[in-house]
Protein backbone atom coordinates (compact mmCIF):
# COMPACT_ATOMS: atom_id res chain seq x y z
CA UNK A 1 0.00 0.00 0.00
CA UNK A 2 2.75 2.24 1.13
CA UNK A 3 4.93 1.51 -2.08
CA UNK A 4 1.70 2.05 -4.26
CA UNK A 5 1.09 5.66 -2.52
CA UNK A 6 4.40 6.61 -3.21
CA UNK A 7 4.34 9.74 -5.97
CA UNK A 8 5.97 8.20 -9.46
CA UNK A 9 8.64 11.36 -9.51
CA UNK A 10 9.81 10.19 -5.87
CA UNK A 11 9.80 6.59 -7.25
CA UNK A 12 12.23 7.22 -10.08
CA UNK A 13 14.71 9.31 -8.16
CA UNK A 14 15.25 6.55 -5.59
CA UNK A 15 15.62 3.90 -8.53
CA UNK A 16 17.93 6.74 -10.48
CA UNK A 17 19.75 6.79 -7.25
CA UNK A 18 19.80 3.38 -6.80
CA UNK A 19 21.30 2.67 -10.11
CA UNK A 20 23.96 5.86 -10.04
CA UNK A 21 25.31 4.31 -7.15
CA UNK A 22 25.30 0.77 -8.45
CA UNK A 23 27.16 1.95 -11.74
CA UNK A 24 29.61 3.84 -9.63
CA UNK A 25 30.91 1.39 -7.29
CA UNK A 26 30.66 -1.02 -10.57
CA UNK A 27 33.34 1.67 -12.10
CA UNK A 28 35.25 2.43 -8.92
CA UNK A 29 35.78 -1.46 -8.59
CA UNK A 30 37.37 -1.70 -11.96
CA UNK A 31 40.51 0.80 -11.17
CA UNK A 32 43.56 0.19 -11.10
CA UNK A 33 46.63 1.12 -8.92
CA UNK A 34 49.04 2.88 -10.62
CA UNK A 35 52.21 2.72 -9.44
CA UNK A 36 54.47 6.16 -10.53
CA UNK A 37 58.08 4.73 -11.80
CA UNK A 38 59.33 8.07 -10.75
CA UNK A 39 61.26 8.77 -13.82
CA UNK A 40 59.07 11.64 -15.25
CA UNK A 41 59.83 14.92 -14.62
CA UNK A 42 57.43 15.51 -12.48
CA UNK A 43 58.09 17.16 -9.08
CA UNK A 44 58.54 15.21 -6.01
CA UNK A 45 56.22 15.66 -3.07
CA UNK A 46 56.69 13.52 0.01
CA UNK A 47 53.92 13.85 3.12
CA UNK A 48 55.17 12.54 6.20
CA UNK A 49 52.25 11.13 8.41
CA UNK A 50 48.90 9.79 7.71
CA UNK A 51 46.97 11.32 10.15
CA UNK A 52 43.88 13.82 9.36
CA UNK A 53 46.10 16.25 7.83
CA UNK A 54 48.35 14.37 5.72
CA UNK A 55 45.19 12.48 4.54
CA UNK A 56 43.27 15.34 3.27
CA UNK A 57 45.95 16.36 1.63
CA UNK A 58 46.64 12.56 -0.44
CA UNK A 59 43.04 12.69 -0.75
CA UNK A 60 42.74 15.97 -2.64
CA UNK A 61 46.26 16.11 -4.50
CA UNK A 62 46.28 15.53 -7.93
CA UNK A 63 48.41 12.59 -8.39
CA UNK A 64 48.57 13.16 -12.08
CA UNK A 65 51.22 15.88 -11.13
CA UNK A 66 53.36 15.11 -8.64
CA UNK A 67 55.52 11.83 -7.36
CA UNK A 68 53.48 11.27 -4.21
CA UNK A 69 55.20 9.72 -1.71
CA UNK A 70 53.92 8.73 1.81
CA UNK A 71 56.03 8.27 5.27
CA UNK A 72 54.28 7.03 7.77
CA UNK A 73 54.83 4.43 11.08
CA UNK A 74 50.85 3.42 10.37
CA UNK A 75 49.48 2.47 6.96
CA UNK A 76 45.98 3.51 7.67
CA UNK A 77 44.21 6.90 8.75
CA UNK A 78 42.34 6.79 12.20
CA UNK A 79 38.98 8.31 12.84
CA UNK A 80 40.06 9.82 16.30
CA UNK A 81 36.90 11.57 17.59
CA UNK A 82 35.19 7.94 17.71
CA UNK A 83 38.88 6.65 19.83
CA UNK A 84 36.98 6.96 23.10
CA UNK A 85 33.44 4.90 21.72
CA UNK A 86 36.34 2.27 20.95
CA UNK A 87 37.61 2.08 24.79
CA UNK A 88 34.52 0.29 25.32
CA UNK A 89 33.05 -1.53 22.24
CA UNK A 90 30.84 0.96 21.39
CA UNK A 91 32.21 1.10 17.73
CA UNK A 92 35.03 -1.53 16.72
CA UNK A 93 39.12 -0.50 15.83
CA UNK A 94 38.65 -1.88 12.42
CA UNK A 95 35.57 0.07 11.84
CA UNK A 96 37.30 3.57 11.93
CA UNK A 97 40.27 3.24 10.57
CA UNK A 98 40.81 3.50 6.50
CA UNK A 99 43.95 2.20 5.04
CA UNK A 100 45.50 4.68 3.23
CA UNK A 101 45.92 2.70 -0.13
CA UNK A 102 42.45 3.05 -0.68
CA UNK A 103 42.75 6.09 -0.04
CA UNK A 104 43.95 7.28 -2.92
CA UNK A 105 43.00 3.81 -4.93
CA UNK A 106 39.47 5.06 -6.15
CA UNK A 107 40.83 7.81 -7.42
CA UNK A 108 42.89 6.32 -10.06
CA UNK A 109 46.44 8.12 -7.68
CA UNK A 110 49.91 7.04 -8.46
CA UNK A 111 51.53 7.44 -5.27
CA UNK A 112 54.21 5.00 -3.09
CA UNK A 113 53.87 4.21 0.71
CA UNK A 114 56.30 3.23 3.24
CA UNK A 115 55.60 2.53 6.34
CA UNK A 116 58.54 3.50 8.42
CA UNK A 117 59.25 6.70 10.76
CA UNK A 118 60.90 10.02 9.53
CA UNK A 119 63.51 10.77 11.72
CA UNK A 120 65.40 13.66 11.04
CA UNK A 121 64.30 16.53 8.04
CA UNK A 122 67.60 17.56 5.99
CA UNK A 123 66.21 21.00 4.80
CA UNK A 124 69.85 21.58 3.39
CA UNK A 125 69.50 18.60 0.92
CA UNK A 126 66.24 18.09 0.51
CA UNK A 127 66.17 14.89 2.18
CA UNK A 128 64.24 13.10 5.10
CA UNK A 129 65.68 9.74 6.92
CA UNK A 130 63.41 7.19 7.92
CA UNK A 131 63.30 4.46 9.70
CA UNK A 132 61.56 0.56 9.42
CA UNK A 133 60.38 -1.46 11.79
CA UNK A 134 58.59 -3.80 9.35
CA UNK A 135 61.53 -4.99 7.63
CA UNK A 136 65.53 -4.88 7.01
CA UNK A 137 67.49 -3.41 4.10
CA UNK A 138 70.32 -4.70 2.96
CA UNK A 139 72.21 -2.61 5.99
CA UNK A 140 70.00 -4.32 8.61
CA UNK A 141 68.91 -1.65 9.94
CA UNK A 142 65.84 -0.45 8.17
CA UNK A 143 66.80 2.71 7.63
CA UNK A 144 66.56 5.09 4.10
CA UNK A 145 66.78 8.39 3.00
CA UNK A 146 63.98 9.77 0.62
CA UNK A 147 64.69 12.91 -0.96
CA UNK A 148 62.40 15.46 -1.80
CA UNK A 149 61.08 18.74 -4.30
CA UNK A 150 58.26 19.40 -1.47
CA UNK A 151 57.69 18.30 1.96
CA UNK A 152 54.72 17.61 3.88
CA UNK A 153 55.02 17.77 7.65
CA UNK A 154 51.94 16.44 8.84
CA UNK A 155 52.97 14.11 12.06
CA UNK A 156 50.87 15.46 14.56
CA UNK A 157 51.93 15.66 18.16
CA UNK A 158 52.28 13.28 21.06
CA UNK A 159 50.45 13.06 24.94
CA UNK A 160 52.10 16.05 27.30
CA UNK A 161 52.72 14.38 30.23
CA UNK A 162 54.60 17.58 31.55
CA UNK A 163 57.32 15.83 32.87
CA UNK A 164 54.94 14.52 35.67
CA UNK A 165 57.04 11.31 36.57
CA UNK A 166 55.65 8.00 36.30
CA UNK A 167 52.83 8.85 33.95
CA UNK A 168 54.54 7.24 31.20
CA UNK A 169 54.82 3.77 32.80
CA UNK A 170 51.71 3.90 34.40
CA UNK A 171 49.11 5.37 32.68
CA UNK A 172 47.37 4.98 29.38
CA UNK A 173 47.50 7.44 26.74
CA UNK A 174 44.54 7.99 24.22
CA UNK A 175 45.64 8.82 20.94
CA UNK A 176 46.39 5.36 18.86
CA UNK A 177 43.93 3.03 18.09
CA UNK A 178 45.99 0.76 20.15
CA UNK A 179 45.76 3.16 23.18
CA UNK A 180 42.07 2.37 22.59
CA UNK A 181 42.62 -1.76 22.48
CA UNK A 182 44.63 -1.57 25.83
CA UNK A 183 41.97 0.75 27.42
CA UNK A 184 39.28 -1.45 26.51
CA UNK A 185 41.14 -4.82 27.91
CA UNK A 186 42.27 -2.84 30.68
CA UNK A 187 38.92 -1.95 32.21
CA UNK A 188 37.73 -5.66 31.65
CA UNK A 189 41.17 -6.88 33.45
CA UNK A 190 39.98 -5.09 36.53
CA UNK A 191 36.64 -5.76 36.21
CA UNK A 192 37.71 -9.54 35.98
CA UNK A 193 40.53 -8.81 39.02
CA UNK A 194 37.92 -7.41 41.52
CA UNK A 195 35.85 -10.50 41.14
CA UNK A 196 38.45 -13.04 41.77
CA UNK A 197 37.95 -14.91 45.06
CA UNK A 198 39.59 -13.98 48.54
CA UNK A 199 40.47 -10.81 47.53
CA UNK A 200 39.89 -7.80 50.30
CA UNK A 201 37.08 -5.13 49.94
CA UNK A 202 40.19 -2.67 49.36
CA UNK A 203 41.81 -4.41 46.47
CA UNK A 204 38.12 -4.71 45.08
CA UNK A 205 37.71 -1.02 45.47
CA UNK A 206 41.15 -0.54 44.34
CA UNK A 207 40.94 -2.38 40.97
CA UNK A 208 37.36 -0.67 40.12
CA UNK A 209 38.75 2.57 40.78
CA UNK A 210 39.08 4.27 37.44
CA UNK A 211 40.51 7.85 36.84
CA UNK A 212 40.73 10.33 34.19
CA UNK A 213 43.53 13.09 34.45
CA UNK A 214 42.19 16.07 32.27
CA UNK A 215 39.03 17.70 32.04
CA UNK A 216 39.08 18.12 28.10
CA UNK A 217 36.95 16.85 25.68
CA UNK A 218 38.98 13.52 25.21
CA UNK A 219 38.94 12.85 28.80
CA UNK A 220 35.39 14.08 30.07
CA UNK A 221 34.08 11.86 26.81
CA UNK A 222 35.88 8.77 27.64
CA UNK A 223 34.93 9.22 31.42
CA UNK A 224 30.93 9.35 30.17
CA UNK A 225 31.49 6.59 27.95
CA UNK A 226 33.41 4.39 30.79
CA UNK A 227 29.83 5.48 32.97
CA UNK A 228 27.67 4.53 30.31
CA UNK A 229 29.54 1.24 29.85
CA UNK A 230 29.83 0.38 33.60
CA UNK A 231 25.75 1.03 34.07
CA UNK A 232 24.34 -0.50 30.54
CA UNK A 233 26.61 -3.58 30.04
CA UNK A 234 28.99 -4.07 32.77
CA UNK A 235 26.47 -3.73 36.07
CA UNK A 236 24.63 -6.76 34.67
CA UNK A 237 27.68 -8.99 34.08
CA UNK A 238 29.19 -8.38 37.09
CA UNK A 239 26.74 -7.77 39.80
CA UNK A 240 28.81 -8.78 42.78
CA UNK A 241 31.11 -6.11 42.13
CA UNK A 242 29.13 -3.34 40.84
CA UNK A 243 28.87 -1.38 43.64
CA UNK A 244 32.95 -0.66 44.31
CA UNK A 245 33.19 1.25 40.94
CA UNK A 246 33.91 4.69 41.01
CA UNK A 247 34.81 6.91 38.37
CA UNK A 248 37.33 9.93 38.75
CA UNK A 249 38.09 12.86 36.68
CA UNK A 250 40.71 15.35 38.12
CA UNK A 251 41.52 18.02 36.67
CA UNK A 252 44.26 21.10 37.32
CA UNK A 253 41.71 24.18 36.63
CA UNK A 254 38.61 24.99 38.24
CA UNK A 255 36.34 23.23 36.01
CA UNK A 256 36.06 21.48 33.00
CA UNK A 257 35.67 21.57 29.38
CA UNK A 258 36.54 24.95 29.97
CA UNK A 259 37.03 25.63 26.06
CA UNK A 260 33.81 25.34 25.49
CA UNK A 261 30.75 27.97 26.49
CA UNK A 262 29.95 28.00 30.58
CA UNK A 263 26.81 26.79 29.26
CA UNK A 264 28.11 23.47 28.31
CA UNK A 265 31.21 23.33 31.07
CA UNK A 266 28.09 23.67 34.04
CA UNK A 267 25.11 21.31 32.28
CA UNK A 268 28.89 18.86 32.18
CA UNK A 269 29.81 19.49 35.81
CA UNK A 270 26.20 18.85 36.79
CA UNK A 271 25.43 15.51 34.98
CA UNK A 272 28.30 14.23 35.84
CA UNK A 273 27.32 15.00 39.72
CA UNK A 274 23.88 13.06 39.42
CA UNK A 275 25.43 10.34 37.44
CA UNK A 276 27.93 9.66 40.71
CA UNK A 277 30.94 10.42 38.24
CA UNK A 278 33.91 12.19 40.89
CA UNK A 279 35.18 15.19 39.98
CA UNK A 280 38.26 16.70 41.21
CA UNK A 281 38.75 20.41 40.18
CA UNK A 282 41.52 22.23 41.01
CA UNK A 283 43.59 19.03 41.71
CA UNK A 284 47.02 18.92 40.13
CA UNK A 285 48.63 15.13 39.53
CA UNK A 286 52.01 15.42 40.90
CA UNK A 287 53.04 11.61 40.36
CA UNK A 288 51.58 8.03 39.60
CA UNK A 289 53.15 5.18 40.46
CA UNK A 290 51.39 1.39 40.04
CA UNK A 291 49.67 1.59 42.85
CA UNK A 292 48.19 5.33 43.43
CA UNK A 293 47.92 8.97 42.25
CA UNK A 294 49.30 11.49 43.66
CA UNK A 295 47.91 15.05 43.76
CA UNK A 296 48.01 18.38 45.36
CA UNK A 297 45.43 21.08 46.03
CA UNK A 298 45.53 24.35 47.95
CA UNK A 299 42.47 22.95 50.53
CA UNK A 300 43.85 19.51 51.43
CA UNK A 301 47.50 19.46 50.62
CA UNK A 302 48.75 16.77 49.27
CA UNK A 303 46.59 13.12 48.64
CA UNK A 304 47.56 9.90 46.92
CA UNK A 305 44.94 8.03 46.31
CA UNK A 306 44.94 3.83 44.75
CA UNK A 307 43.80 3.23 41.39
CA UNK A 308 43.00 0.01 39.35
CA UNK A 309 43.52 1.89 35.64
CA UNK A 310 44.38 6.01 34.94
CA UNK A 311 43.93 7.37 31.76
CA UNK A 312 46.13 10.66 31.16
CA UNK A 313 44.66 12.74 28.84
CA UNK A 314 46.29 16.40 29.79
CA UNK A 315 46.84 18.15 25.92
CA UNK A 316 48.87 17.53 23.45
CA UNK A 317 53.14 17.96 23.08
CA UNK A 318 55.53 18.11 20.49
CA UNK A 319 57.31 15.50 18.68
CA UNK A 320 60.96 15.02 19.08
CA UNK A 321 61.32 14.73 15.25
CA UNK A 322 59.79 18.36 14.98
CA UNK A 323 61.94 20.03 18.10
CA UNK A 324 64.90 18.76 15.86
CA UNK A 325 63.53 20.07 12.41
CA UNK A 326 62.93 23.51 14.58
CA UNK A 327 66.72 23.82 16.07
CA UNK A 328 67.68 23.38 12.05
CA UNK A 329 65.61 26.00 10.79
CA UNK A 330 66.63 28.70 13.42
CA UNK A 331 62.51 28.54 15.27
CA UNK A 332 64.49 27.85 18.33
CA UNK A 333 62.48 26.38 21.75
CA UNK A 334 58.68 27.06 19.87
CA UNK A 335 56.52 24.36 21.16
CA UNK A 336 55.71 23.89 17.49
CA UNK A 337 56.74 24.85 13.67
CA UNK A 338 55.90 28.11 12.81
CA UNK A 339 54.31 28.49 9.25
CA UNK A 340 52.97 32.01 7.29
CA UNK A 341 49.66 31.80 6.34
CA UNK A 342 50.17 29.75 3.29
CA UNK A 343 51.48 27.02 5.79
CA UNK A 344 55.22 27.60 4.32
CA UNK A 345 57.25 26.39 7.50
CA UNK A 346 59.19 29.77 7.91
CA UNK A 347 63.12 29.16 7.88
CA UNK A 348 63.50 26.98 4.85
CA UNK A 349 62.40 26.36 1.15
CA UNK A 350 59.70 24.38 -0.27
CA UNK A 351 58.75 22.61 3.50
CA UNK A 352 54.70 23.03 4.76
CA UNK A 353 53.70 22.01 7.55
CA UNK A 354 50.40 21.56 9.10
CA UNK A 355 47.77 19.94 11.60
CA UNK A 356 49.26 19.40 15.13
CA UNK A 357 52.38 19.98 14.79
CA UNK A 358 52.02 23.26 13.37
CA UNK A 359 48.87 23.97 15.91
CA UNK A 360 50.90 24.61 19.31
CA UNK A 361 52.76 27.88 18.59
CA UNK A 362 49.33 29.00 17.42
CA UNK A 363 47.96 28.11 21.00
CA UNK A 364 51.31 29.41 22.41
CA UNK A 365 49.74 32.90 20.75
CA UNK A 366 46.59 32.51 22.38
CA UNK A 367 48.24 31.49 25.70
CA UNK A 368 49.82 35.25 25.55
CA UNK A 369 47.25 37.13 24.72
CA UNK A 370 45.17 35.03 27.15
CA UNK A 371 47.67 36.01 29.64
CA UNK A 372 47.51 40.18 29.07
CA UNK A 373 43.44 39.79 29.11
CA UNK A 374 43.70 38.42 32.38
CA UNK A 375 45.81 41.15 33.33
CA UNK A 376 42.83 43.51 32.11
CA UNK A 377 40.14 41.47 33.87
CA UNK A 378 41.65 42.00 37.24
CA UNK A 379 42.05 45.90 37.13
CA UNK A 380 39.49 47.98 35.34
CA UNK A 381 41.03 51.78 35.52
CA UNK A 382 44.22 52.95 32.99
CA UNK A 383 45.03 54.14 30.26
CA UNK A 384 43.62 52.10 27.51
CA UNK A 385 39.80 52.84 26.91
CA UNK A 386 37.46 49.83 26.65
CA UNK A 387 36.30 51.17 23.05
CA UNK A 388 39.89 50.99 22.35
CA UNK A 389 39.89 47.16 23.08
CA UNK A 390 37.08 46.67 21.57
CA UNK A 391 37.81 48.46 18.20
CA UNK A 392 40.96 46.11 18.04
CA UNK A 393 39.45 42.65 19.39
CA UNK A 394 36.75 43.33 16.61
CA UNK A 395 39.16 43.77 13.85
CA UNK A 396 41.05 40.70 15.30
CA UNK A 397 37.53 38.51 15.59
CA UNK A 398 37.03 39.26 12.22
CA UNK A 399 39.89 38.14 10.38
CA UNK A 400 40.32 35.27 12.94
CA UNK A 401 36.61 33.74 14.23
CA UNK A 402 38.46 31.04 15.98
CA UNK A 403 39.99 34.08 18.51
CA UNK A 404 36.13 35.39 18.92
CA UNK A 405 34.77 31.95 20.31
CA UNK A 406 38.15 31.88 22.49
CA UNK A 407 36.94 35.03 24.08
CA UNK A 408 33.27 34.19 24.72
CA UNK A 409 34.38 31.00 25.92
CA UNK A 410 34.61 30.50 29.72
CA UNK A 411 38.40 31.06 30.13
CA UNK A 412 37.76 34.68 29.44
CA UNK A 413 34.42 35.28 30.68
CA UNK A 414 35.23 37.60 32.80
CA UNK A 415 36.96 39.77 30.32
CA UNK A 416 34.07 39.71 28.28
CA UNK A 417 31.65 40.56 30.86
CA UNK A 418 34.09 43.59 31.62
CA UNK A 419 33.38 44.52 28.39
CA UNK A 420 30.12 43.99 28.16
CA UNK A 421 28.77 46.01 31.45
CA UNK A 422 31.22 48.87 30.71
CA UNK A 423 29.51 51.76 28.65
CA UNK A 424 32.38 51.87 26.17
CA UNK A 425 34.48 55.22 26.61
CA UNK A 426 33.87 56.04 30.14
CA UNK A 427 35.40 52.76 31.84
CA UNK A 428 39.16 52.55 31.86
CA UNK A 429 41.48 50.01 32.63
CA UNK A 430 44.41 50.32 35.06
CA UNK A 431 47.77 48.72 35.04
CA UNK A 432 47.16 47.08 31.84
CA UNK A 433 50.82 46.65 30.50
CA UNK A 434 49.66 48.23 27.22
CA UNK A 435 53.43 47.50 25.60
CA UNK A 436 52.71 43.90 26.31
CA UNK A 437 48.79 43.56 25.22
CA UNK A 438 50.15 45.65 22.01
CA UNK A 439 53.19 43.17 21.40
CA UNK A 440 50.17 39.94 22.03
CA UNK A 441 48.11 41.55 19.61
CA UNK A 442 50.92 42.25 16.76
CA UNK A 443 51.56 38.71 17.24
CA UNK A 444 48.40 37.66 16.83
CA UNK A 445 47.95 39.92 13.62
CA UNK A 446 51.41 38.46 12.71
CA UNK A 447 49.89 34.36 13.02
CA UNK A 448 46.92 34.01 11.03
CA UNK A 449 46.90 30.35 11.97
CA UNK A 450 44.70 31.47 15.05
CA UNK A 451 44.01 27.72 15.42
CA UNK A 452 43.21 24.86 18.08
CA UNK A 453 44.54 21.15 17.85
CA UNK A 454 41.56 19.99 15.97
CA UNK A 455 40.63 17.30 13.22
CA UNK A 456 38.90 20.15 11.93
CA UNK A 457 41.64 22.28 11.32
CA UNK A 458 44.12 19.74 10.21
CA UNK A 459 41.39 18.28 7.29
CA UNK A 460 40.91 21.91 6.21
CA UNK A 461 44.59 22.59 6.05
CA UNK A 462 44.98 19.22 4.00
CA UNK A 463 42.13 19.99 1.57
CA UNK A 464 43.87 23.94 1.27
CA UNK A 465 47.33 22.91 0.75
CA UNK A 466 46.32 20.30 -1.82
CA UNK A 467 43.97 22.67 -4.12
CA UNK A 468 47.35 25.31 -4.25
CA UNK A 469 49.78 22.39 -5.07
CA UNK A 470 46.90 21.22 -8.00
CA UNK A 471 47.14 24.52 -9.25
CA UNK A 472 51.10 25.51 -8.65
CA UNK A 473 52.14 24.27 -12.21
CA UNK A 474 49.80 26.41 -14.04
CA UNK A 475 50.60 29.22 -11.71
CA UNK A 476 54.21 29.06 -12.59
CA UNK A 477 53.68 28.77 -16.66
CA UNK A 478 51.62 32.08 -16.27
CA UNK A 479 53.41 33.70 -13.15
CA UNK A 480 51.44 36.78 -13.76
CA UNK A 481 47.82 35.07 -13.27
CA UNK A 482 44.82 36.15 -15.29
CA UNK A 483 44.63 39.51 -16.76
CA UNK A 484 42.54 40.96 -14.51
CA UNK A 485 44.81 40.99 -11.31
CA UNK A 486 47.94 41.57 -13.29
CA UNK A 487 49.77 44.45 -11.72
CA UNK A 488 47.64 44.19 -8.67
CA UNK A 489 50.38 42.73 -6.01
CA UNK A 490 48.28 40.06 -5.23
CA UNK A 491 49.87 36.35 -4.06
CA UNK A 492 48.96 33.35 -6.53
CA UNK A 493 46.72 31.84 -4.05
CA UNK A 494 45.14 33.17 -1.47
CA UNK A 495 45.60 32.52 2.58
CA UNK A 496 44.47 29.45 4.30
CA UNK A 497 41.45 30.70 6.13
CA UNK A 498 39.52 28.46 9.17
CA UNK A 499 35.97 27.72 8.48
CA UNK A 500 34.54 26.88 12.00
CA UNK A 501 31.48 24.50 11.93
CA UNK A 502 30.87 24.17 15.72
CA UNK A 503 32.09 21.33 18.44
CA UNK A 504 30.62 18.24 20.05
CA UNK A 505 31.16 17.17 23.56
CA UNK A 506 29.62 13.96 24.12
CA UNK A 507 28.32 13.61 27.74
CA UNK A 508 26.94 10.21 27.81
CA UNK A 509 23.53 8.72 28.80
CA UNK A 510 22.60 9.57 24.80
CA UNK A 511 23.46 13.15 25.41
CA UNK A 512 25.50 15.27 23.33
CA UNK A 513 26.59 19.16 24.10
CA UNK A 514 27.28 21.23 20.21
CA UNK A 515 28.88 24.91 20.24
CA UNK A 516 28.30 26.79 17.11
CA UNK A 517 30.15 29.36 15.91
CA UNK A 518 28.48 32.57 17.68
CA UNK A 519 26.52 32.47 21.18
CA UNK A 520 24.17 29.37 20.09
CA UNK A 521 24.67 25.96 21.99
CA UNK A 522 22.87 23.17 22.21
CA UNK A 523 22.45 20.41 24.67
CA UNK A 524 20.38 16.89 25.25
CA UNK A 525 19.44 13.94 23.34
CA UNK A 526 18.43 15.32 19.72
CA UNK A 527 21.90 16.69 19.77
CA UNK A 528 23.55 13.05 20.18
CA UNK A 529 21.26 12.46 16.77
CA UNK A 530 23.08 15.16 15.13
CA UNK A 531 26.37 13.77 16.07
CA UNK A 532 25.57 10.33 14.85
CA UNK A 533 24.53 12.02 11.54
CA UNK A 534 27.66 14.35 11.70
CA UNK A 535 30.13 11.68 12.58
CA UNK A 536 28.57 8.98 9.70
CA UNK A 537 28.58 11.67 7.13
CA UNK A 538 32.17 12.48 7.95
CA UNK A 539 33.74 8.84 7.64
CA UNK A 540 36.62 8.82 5.09
CA UNK A 541 34.66 5.93 2.71
CA UNK A 542 30.88 4.27 2.39
CA UNK A 543 33.02 1.12 3.89
CA UNK A 544 33.71 2.67 7.48
CA UNK A 545 30.17 4.28 7.20
CA UNK A 546 28.55 1.18 6.58
CA UNK A 547 30.98 -0.49 9.68
CA UNK A 548 30.13 2.44 12.20
CA UNK A 549 26.80 2.16 11.69
CA UNK A 550 26.12 -1.04 11.90
CA UNK A 551 28.49 -1.24 15.57
CA UNK A 552 26.08 1.88 16.54
CA UNK A 553 23.09 -0.35 15.61
CA UNK A 554 24.69 -3.73 17.15
CA UNK A 555 25.29 -2.05 20.40
CA UNK A 556 21.82 -0.72 20.35
CA UNK A 557 20.16 -4.34 20.13
CA UNK A 558 22.82 -6.22 21.90
CA UNK A 559 24.65 -3.97 24.26
CA UNK A 560 28.71 -3.98 24.33
CA UNK A 561 31.16 -7.10 24.16
CA UNK A 562 32.48 -7.44 27.38
CA UNK A 563 35.46 -9.79 26.55
CA UNK A 564 38.88 -8.92 26.96
CA UNK A 565 40.03 -9.83 23.92
P1 LIG B 1 47.49 12.98 13.57
O1 LIG B 1 46.10 12.71 13.14
O2 LIG B 1 47.89 12.64 14.96
O3 LIG B 1 48.44 12.21 12.56
C1 LIG B 1 49.83 12.21 12.67
C2 LIG B 1 50.38 11.18 11.70
O4 LIG B 1 51.78 11.27 11.66
C3 LIG B 1 50.06 9.75 12.12
O5 LIG B 1 49.73 9.01 10.98
C4 LIG B 1 51.36 9.25 12.71
O6 LIG B 1 51.49 7.85 12.61
C5 LIG B 1 52.34 9.98 11.82
N1 LIG B 1 53.67 10.15 12.38
C6 LIG B 1 54.01 10.36 13.66
N2 LIG B 1 55.35 10.49 13.78
C7 LIG B 1 55.84 10.36 12.53
C8 LIG B 1 57.16 10.39 12.00
N3 LIG B 1 58.21 10.58 12.79
N4 LIG B 1 57.33 10.20 10.69
C9 LIG B 1 56.26 9.99 9.87
N5 LIG B 1 55.00 9.96 10.32
C10 LIG B 1 54.79 10.14 11.63
N6 LIG B 1 39.41 16.79 16.85
C11 LIG B 1 38.21 17.25 16.45
O7 LIG B 1 38.16 18.20 15.65
N7 LIG B 1 37.04 16.72 16.92
C12 LIG B 1 37.03 15.68 17.79
O8 LIG B 1 35.98 15.21 18.20
C13 LIG B 1 38.28 15.15 18.20
N8 LIG B 1 38.32 14.12 19.07
C14 LIG B 1 39.51 13.57 19.40
C15 LIG B 1 39.55 12.46 20.23
C16 LIG B 1 40.75 11.89 20.58
C17 LIG B 1 40.77 10.68 21.47
C18 LIG B 1 41.96 12.43 20.09
C19 LIG B 1 43.28 11.81 20.45
C20 LIG B 1 41.95 13.55 19.28
C21 LIG B 1 40.74 14.13 18.93
N9 LIG B 1 40.69 15.25 18.10
C22 LIG B 1 39.47 15.75 17.70
C23 LIG B 1 41.92 15.92 17.67
C24 LIG B 1 42.37 15.41 16.32
O9 LIG B 1 42.45 14.03 16.30
C25 LIG B 1 43.75 15.98 15.99
O10 LIG B 1 43.71 17.36 16.05
C26 LIG B 1 44.15 15.51 14.60
O11 LIG B 1 44.35 14.13 14.60
C27 LIG B 1 45.43 16.21 14.13
O12 LIG B 1 45.73 15.74 12.87
P2 LIG B 1 47.25 15.58 12.40
O13 LIG B 1 47.19 15.09 11.00
O14 LIG B 1 47.99 16.82 12.68
O15 LIG B 1 47.87 14.49 13.38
Amino acid sequence: EAVRRTPRWRKRLIYFGVGLTTLTYACQDNEVLQICDGTGNKKKVVILGTGWASASFLRNIDTSLYDVHVVSPRNYFTFTPLLPSVTCGTVEARSIVEPVRNIVRKRKAAFRFWEAECFKIDPTNKKVHCRSDVGTNINGDGEFVVDYDYLIVGVGARPNTFNTPGVTENCHFLKEVEDAQNIRKSVLKCFERASLPNISEEERKKNLHFVVIGGGPTGVEFAAELHDFVNEDLAKLYPDVKKYVNISVIEAGGHILTMFDKRITQFAEEKFKRDGIDLKTNFKVVKVSDKDITMTNPATGEIAVPYGMAVWSTGIGTRPIIMDFMKQVGQGNRRALATDEWLRVQGCEDVYALGDCATIAQRKVMEDVAAIFRVADKDNSGTLTVKKIKDVLGDICERYPQVELYLKSNQMKGFHDLLKDSDGNSKELKELDIEQFKKALAQVDSQVKMLPATAQVAAQEGEYLAKCFNRMKICEENPEGPLRIRGAGHHRFKPFRYRHFGQFAPLGGEQTAYQLPGDWVHVGHSTQWLWYSAYASMQFSWRTRMLVVSDWGRRFIFGRDSSSL
